[in-house]
């Protein structure tokens, strides 16, 4: 049997009438709709000249179209390519180059600049709005709904994914039919999705949590998505009666905590909120149980590897960790230098094993054979732990470790306990090049405007509490983190900021 996720998603199908996307604004795609558009689509691709293996890269704005084009791709056999829509023309030149794509769809405005770089490169530009329009669409309205998915193995490609690459080049990771299928179906058996579900979707769709966790989870259950183009409380709170399930990074959390309108009654009928992409603070965790009465379920995953860890659908979601191993996923802290697996409760490098792991980066085989041990494992460069009981907890990325003095100091421990400071919205624990340490830990801490919060009183709270080498050398304080779409906070760009803090 083929390996298309498409035909996974087909032989699931059962009610043609069904919605499958719903827009904020009322447009509404329905099941037996988007079997037809995404068949449509399909024979557009092929007449442009789009063939099984090419790529097909797309920046455009959030829009069921985009959704369709993403189906439409996988039963080409193509690979699609979805890209940050806050990424420049310069930036895109690097991409378009480096995936070297058959076509490339742009937002309308967007087609012009687009061509100036694709056109050389030998790629055609395309062009979707978020209303159905634009140059593609127009080609598939004139082409018939019938298409032949073309048959795919597990391990052929069905999407790339630059990661957000923030250290060096981004890199293409690339990721298979069975990738997607597999991670799919696991997660919808462990949440318990169905086709009763109706998830809010305010997530962007260029990245692997709002389209494949996401996406990928409803059209293999059946269940409808209501499309935010981003998160808007007052939407939120109009169309959330009508859903059952959420999806979200920490940061709309936070939000949604800071307005009236979240309440015991407006989440009576919610039947699971999930978050991850960036740590949910514990504290954020307790204030929305609280609030709500609701335990946000926290995943674990990346780019590379779909999703990794969760906590239980039934028991324990205990907030600042991320869960047990996905069913199938093996997962290990090993030494970052040897490999050799530590002991349980000892910080390590997180490595992981299963269907899940992508099959490497595009064009870097160097890269590649880097980041996986000889048995197999991928390196996650996440810094983490194994509990007692199980649960895997994640203590800041391997690049973020820093390293003073010779000891190393793991930034998550020392935001715990500035976060608990009251007068704290958040921190940021970052190294810094520093004369006689090497690094200094430094402390970006976030305070509302007007807090008389000074460096001495978040000194004065970590005295006793941490080892004299893990109390920062500086606390510097700003209104918010800077972080990217996903919520990440951007460390790096904290550490370019302040790199001369302590030159002499
Ligand atoms: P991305 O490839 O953009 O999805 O980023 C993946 C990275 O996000 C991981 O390697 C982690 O560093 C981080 N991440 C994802 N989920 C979580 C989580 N629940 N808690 C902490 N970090 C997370």
């Amino acid at each position: 049997m083929s390996a298309n996720l498409f035909d996974l998603v087909r032989s699931r199908l059962l009610d043609p009438g069904k919605t499958f996307i719903e827009t904020h604004d009322g447009r509404v795609v329905a099941y037996g709709g988007m079997v037809a558009a995404s068949g449509r689509i399909a024979n557009a691709l092929v007449s442009l000249g789009v063939k099984t293996g090419d790529r097909v890269a797309v920046q455009v704005e959030k829009s069921p179209e985009m959704i369709l084009l993403y189906l439409a791709c996988l039963r080409v056999g193509a690979v699609f390519l979805p890209l940050n829509t806050a990424y420049t023309l310069a930036e895109l030149e690097y991409f378009i180059g480096d995936a070297e794509p058959a076509l490339v769809v742009a937002t309308p405005t967007a087609a012009e600049g687009m061509r100036g770089i694709a056109g050389p490169k030998g790629a055609r530009v395309e062009t979707l709005g978020t209303a159905g329009d634009g140059s593609l669409m127009a080609i598939a309205a004139m082409m018939p709904d019938d298409f032949a998915t073309v048959a795919r193995g597990d391990d052929d490609l069905a999407a790339i994914l630059y990661t957000s690459g923030t250290t060096g080049r981004s890199k293409g990771a690339m990721l298979s039919h069975r990738n997607l299928a597999s991670n799919a179906l696991t997660l919808a058996d462990c949440w318990r999705f169905t086709g009763d579900d109706v998830l809010l979707h305010a997530l962007p769709i260029y990245h692997t949590h709002g389209l494949f966790v996401a996406t990928n989870i409803v059209l293999l259950t059946g269940g409808t998505m209501l499309f935010l183009p981003k998160l808007d409380p007052d939407t939120v709170f109009r169309l959330l009666p009508r859903a059952t399930s959420m999806m979200g990074v920490p940061t709309f959390y936070v939000r949604l905590l800071q307005d009236d309108r979240l309440t015991r009654a407006a989440t009576a009928h919610m039947r699971l909120f999930v978050s991850g992409s960036a740590p949910l603070l514990a504290e954020t965790h307790r204030s929305w149980s609280e609030r709500t009465g609701h335990a946000i379920l926290e995943r674990y995953g990346m780019t590379e590897t779909n999703m990794n860890t969760s906590n239980p659908y039934e028991g324990d979601r205990v907030p600042g960790t991320v869960g047990f191993p996905l069913p199938g996923v093996d997962l290990r802290i090993a030494d970052p230098e040897t490999g050799a697996s530590l002991a349980q409760g000892d910080i390590g490098m997180i490595e992981v094993r299963g269907p899940n792991v992508f099959r490497g980066y595009w064009r870097m085989p160097e890269k590649t054979a880097a980041e996986f041990r000889p048995d197999g494992f991928f390196i996650t460069g996440d810094l983490g732990l194994v509990d007692a009981r199980g649960y895997v907890h994640i203590v800041g990325r391997g690049k973020d470790l820093v390293i003073s003095g010779g000891f190393n100091v793991y930034p998550k421990e020392i935001e715990s306990e500035i976060d608990a400071i009251p007068g704290v919205v958040e921190s940021a624990v970052i190294g810094v090049p520093h004369p006689d340490f090497g690094e200094g830990v430094t402390a970006v801490v976030a305070v509302p405007k007007g807090s008389t919060l000074g460096e001495r009183d978040v000194l004065a709270r970590l005295e006793g509490r941490l080892a004299k080498f893990k109390q920062p050398k500086r606390v510097i304080f700003v209104e918010d983190l800077p972080r990217n779409a996903m919520g990440k906070v951007q460390k790096a760009a904290l550490r370019e900021t302040y790199k001369a803090l302590y030159a002499r």
